[in-house]
């Protein structure tokens, strides 16, 4: 982790947009795909240095870290997402911080949990449903074949959770085909989706963000591209 000078930051940023706009312009025209800087292994400063370059969505994956950087960048107006495994005890403590998306809701015992804490405290969370697409061991979500079920139960039945869409991570392997793969089936459980209001599909990072914006994705979380 270093402190990047703020031509270095910006030369890694244009290049990311740029990729990302080749990328939608194959989808279409009006295919929008929202960046959200992925925070967690870089220095505040290169956040606040984003933050001038134009970034304002940045995404953490551990509750105490996301604490630490809200609080310490609370005088800029950004948006902050939780990307990462919520632990069961540290609900109460996501509540409080009010991210502007939890993206990584994973299990429907997580849900029934989070609606539970939410309810308490009479707030809402806007969140998206965790896809472990290539059904890897090593991964959080649920499974592809569930998906829309669970989807549509946790709707029924935890109204304190704004489902926004779905969430995945691309397969680890070295073969684009089942990387793709993994896009293809996320997108086509979020395109079942969009009827029961579904508008985020999140998926893409450093390494295969062209190719899941391609697959239809429409926010991408990139942290490595940009803190090179
Ligand atoms: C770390 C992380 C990212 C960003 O990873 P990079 O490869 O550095 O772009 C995206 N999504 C999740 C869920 C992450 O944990």
């Amino acid at each position: 982790m270093s402190i990047l000078d703020k031509e270095h930051l910006r030369a890694n940023l244009d290049e990311v947009i740029w990729n990302i706009e080749q990328a939608r312009i194959t989808v279409s025209e009006h295919h929008i795909v929202k960046l959200v800087t992925v925070a967690k292994y870089t220095e505040l400063e290169n956040i606040s240095t984003l933050y001038e370059l134009g970034q304002r969505a940045f995404g953490e994956n551990q509750v105490q870290q996301l604490k630490e950087r809200m609080e310490a960048l609370d005088a800029l107006p950004l948006e902050w997402h939780m990307i990462g495994t919520l632990q069961k005890n540290k609900i109460n403590n996501l509540i409080d911080l009010r991210p502007t998306l939890m993206q990584s809701l994973d299990s429907v015992e997580l849900a029934n949990e989070l609606n539970k804490k939410l309810l308490l405290k009479e707030t809402k969370m806007n969140c998206l449903l965790q896809i472990n697409a290539a059904n890897e061991e090593s991964k959080s979500g649920v499974s592809s074949e569930e998906a829309v079920d669970l989807y549509q139960t946790i709707k029924e039945t935890c109204p304190q959770i704004n489902l926004k869409g779905v969430m995945t991570i691309g397969a680890h392997s070295e073969e684009t085909k089942l990387i793709q793969q993994s896009f293809e089936t996320t997108h086509s459980i979020y395109e079942k989706l969009e009827k029961d209001g579904a508008t985020i599909c999140s998926m893409g990072m450093s390494s295969d963000y062209e190719l899941a914006i391609k697959c239809g994705s429409n926010l991408v979380r990139i942290g490595s591209a940009l803190f090179k």
